[in-house]
């Protein structure tokens, strides 16, 4: 994060507009809009930038800028507008020597503070900045959010500020209250406030409060959340991600997708640590079942789909003989994921007409297999877990009549920036993986559909 984002009182406060053209008047607005009494010098300024400044009980100078024109320490914030370099840059010293919060236009490099692009719904107030780097790109972000947010969201936040202290009474307990505010601000509340129908807003609400009605009950939510783009998780991944007030997670769930899960809520690592020590997974299961019988909405975010290798029945085994609720939300499995974005089809009518999703996860060094079953040529083998025991895998296949010419690929962290794939044959795999450097997770593909991947693949990772 290149700056931290916060919102500025300036109701009442002085500001110090520099310069009176176009670019003034955009700021000036601004300025007045959040109800600073701005100081204007200028030499000369458009007529609708000396009203406004005028109208905000600020000073006019009419004046070339120049230090001793102005006392900066009566300022909390000064804004730059002018098309001199050398005015921009001294005032930005000069602020900046004092701690002053300085806003040159156009020139990121002498702010020490920046205007986001805004979504205003006042109260409700949306900001999407982009540091200077891409200033079109947060326009366009605002203007996709503008649509999305109708105008009268400003009405409900006004609406939901006037039941503030009474709710706060009614519902003292800060849980459940903020349960108490999801079920106004996203059911028949909001719908009726959203419609302009405010007065049976009011009485459905101080029924709802009456009756204290907020869902008290635990509950918890496991959920697939896929190979490791963000953009592949479900909506209702999502939607629950956004709910969850604990979560527990393991160690193939990346960051961008932990960076979408609600951000005050705990969050609790429970993969394996570099020591490899495990949370083991009775405990899991325990910590699941105790969190929702304190009422608690947890999420247990998994990578991939929950039901493929994932010990999600395990999981909610415990939960279901306590009668606790839950949800389970599938995710996109590795296989899906790492043969989508390496370009290899798990079937195809000229190669394949089954997949086998296969566990290579080695016991005390053996791979216990019917591998009499893996050697049909019509089908695709996906072995999870399958990099420590790759060569035992690919020899036992080429011992038990596959062919060593057979195509093989190892997806080294599919879908994610840095995704490589190794293509090689069942005879020459390891040997071309032992030559690079590997990193978990990896997924093995073995089958004819493979060959395709020089002609289908069209991800552009980071490390190819
Ligand atoms: N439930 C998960 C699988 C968990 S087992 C799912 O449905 O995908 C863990 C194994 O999944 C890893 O050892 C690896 O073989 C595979 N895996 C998961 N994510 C992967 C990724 N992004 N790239 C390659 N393999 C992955």
């Amino acid at each position: 994060m290149d700056y931290f984002p916060l919102f500025f009182k300036l109701d009442g406060r002085k500001a110090l507009l520099v310069g009176g053209g176009d670019v003034a008047l955009r700021k000036a607005r601004l300025l007045c809009r959040a109800g600073a009494q701005v100081d204007l010098l200028a030499e000369q300024s458009l007529p609708e930038v000396t009203a406004l400044c005028k109208q905000s009980g600020g000073q006019l100078l009419v004046q070339p800028w120049s230090e001793a024109a102005v006392n900066l320490n009566e300022y909390v914030l000064v804004v730059a507008a002018t098309d001199d370099e050398a005015v921009n840059q001294e005032l930005s010293v000069l602020c900046q020597q004092r701690n002053l919060p300085v806003n040159v236009v156009d020139n990121p490099e002498l702010c020490t503070v920046i205007t986001p692009a805004i979504i205003d719904r006042s109260p409700l107030m949306i900001a999407v900045a982009s540091g200077g780097q891409a200033p079109v790109l947060a326009r366009k972000v605002k203007s996709l959010i503008e649509t999305l947010i109708p105008g009268s969201y400003g009405k409900l936040a006004q609406f939901a500020a006037g039941f503030r202290d009474r709710i706060k009474q009614g519902v003292p307990d800060m849980e459940l209250r903020r349960r108490f505010w999801e079920n106004c601000l996203t059911g028949d509340i909001a719908e009726k406030v959203l419609a302009g129908n405010e007065e049976q807003a009011e009485q459905q609400l101080l029924a709802d409060l009456a009756q204290q009605k907020v869902e008290r009950g635990g509950e918890v939510y496991l959920v697939g959340a896929g190979p490791g783009d963000p953009d592949l998780l479900t909506f209702k991944a999502l939607r629950l991600m956004q709910k969850a007030e604990v979560v527990l997670y393991d160690r193939l769930v990346t960051q961008p997708i932990l960076d979408m899960v609600r951000k005050d809520a705990d969050f609790i690592y429970v993969g394996k640590q570099r020591a490899e020590h495990a949370v083991p997974q009775k405990r899991i299961n325990e910590m699941l079942l105790e969190y929702a019988q304190q009422g608690k909405r947890v999420l247990r975010l998994k990578g991939g789909d929950p039901f493929i290798f994932g010990r999600g029945a395990e999981e909610i085994e415990l939960l279901s003989e306590h009668n606790v609720a839950f949800q389970v939300v599938p995710g996109i499995t590795a296989a899906s994921g790492c043969a989508s974005y390496a370009g290899i089809p798990l079937t195809h009518r000229d190669f394949s007409q089954s997949v086998r999703f296969i566990t290579g996860h080695v016991k005390d060094g053996v791979l216990d297999f019917r591998w009499k079953e893996f050697v049909e040529d019509s089908q695709t083998l996906v072995f999870y877990m399958g990099l420590t025991g790759l060569a035992q895998i690919c020899s036992k296949l080429i011992e038990h009549g596959k062919d060593a010419q057979t195509p093989a690929a190892l997806v080294e962290r599919g879908t994610q920036p840095d995704q490589r794939v190794h293509l090689g044959c069942l005879e020459n795999l390891q040997q071309i993986v032992e030559e690079k450097e590997v990193h978990a997770p990896t997924l093995l593909i073995i089958g004819g559909v493979v060959s395709l991947a020089n002609k289908l693949a069209w991800y552009q990772s980071s490390a190819e």
